[in-house]
């Protein structure tokens, strides 16, 4: 189906936040949660084919599951954030997961406006590192103190730790971007490349399956400007949260376009912040001199 602002939403979007928040109140009943999604869409008699199969979904799982139950399960995720709060995309690059390509399940706990645990499903990433589809897949999680690791997704095992690249000259940097053209500045990521003196393609890849590359150092910058037609485009908590945390404690470092500390305490967006910039820590600086210079 197609949302309010014209972006697509699928019977797996609802049946990942359905099963994710019905979890969640089981584990953490007292924890708000602030997910994506909302079952308006799926209540109206035209969408009850819709609304059946993500039912019939869910209920591999939950077999109690009903169209009910689905609805209100889904609508846990219209709380507010609070002091301690968890925020989730169900599926982070819905249009990736349409083209068979990338797209992850990001969940993170934030806890006085700080992101405490990231996790990230990517089921169509090997170690965290390339993209194969239908393959193991990844899950890469971040605990803040604690590292960034990730293990297989079909078959949890050992976890391995996850490190940012050490590489510090530009020319080198390999810049991670959106696929989708409408989610940035095609031709401002090309100056940007320019004037850094980058040497390499950008690589475009949905979702944040791009953090998992930047944290197991298969990626060294991550841009995230802002689009020509959505200049006052925030970003929205579920889609950085994950991702931010899983970088920084591979050892690199992530701020907006500004430099600025991203700012998860001011409700469903990054209000605070423009656009993000994320990098192996020894590329920042250089980076946001170049942003500055070419006046992103
Ligand atoms: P990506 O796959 O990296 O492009 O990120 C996907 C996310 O981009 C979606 O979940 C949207 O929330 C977000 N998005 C949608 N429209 C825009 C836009 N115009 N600018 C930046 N991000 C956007
Ligand atoms: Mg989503």
């Amino acid at each position: 189906m197609t949302k309010d602002d014209r972006s697509p939403v699928t019977v797996a979007d609802y049946a990942s936040q359905a099963l994710v928040a019905n979890l969640l109140s089981q584990e953490f009943p007292n924890d708000p949660l602030v997910g994506e999604e909302d079952s308006t869409g799926l209540r109206s008699q035209q969408a009850h084919p819709t609304l059946e199969q993500v039912t019939r979904f869910v209920s591999h799982m939950v077999p109690h599951a009903s169209d009910q139950s689905v609805c209100r399960w889904i609508d846990q995720g219209n709380a507010s954030p609070a002091e301690r709060f968890w925020t989730l995309d169900p599926i982070d690059g819905t249009k990736g997961f349409l083209r068979n390509d990338q797209y992850a399940v990001a969940l993170a706990l934030i806890v006085n406006g700080q992101v405490q645990i990231g996790v990230l499903g990517c089921p169509n990433l090997t170690e965290a590192r390339h993209s194969e589809m239908g393959g193991e897949g990844s899950l890469v999680l971040a605990v803040r103190g604690e590292g960034a690791w990730t293990t297989s997704l079909a078959s949890p095992a050992e976890y391995k730790q996850l490190k940012v690249s050490t590489y510090i000259h530009p020319s080198q940097a390999r810049l991670l971007r959106s696929f989708e053209s409408g989610h940035t500045n095609v031709s401002q990521i090309d100056e940007f490349a320019q004037a850094l003196g980058v040497q390499v393609e950008p690589v475009r890849m949905d979702s944040q399956a791009k953090y998992a590359l930047l944290a197991s150092g298969q990626g060294d910058l991550l841009l995230r400007l802002l689009s020509p037609s959505k200049p006052d485009y925030r970003e929205k908590i579920w889609d950085q949260a994950a991702g931010s945390l899983i970088v920084e404690e591979a050892g690199g470092h992530i701020s907006d376009l500004h430099g600025k500390a991203l700012d998860f305490s001011v409700g469903r967006t990054l209000a605070n912040n423009r656009g993000i910039l994320a990098s192996n820590g020894h590329l920042h600086e250089p980076a946001l001199h170049t942003l500055q210079a070419i006046g992103a």
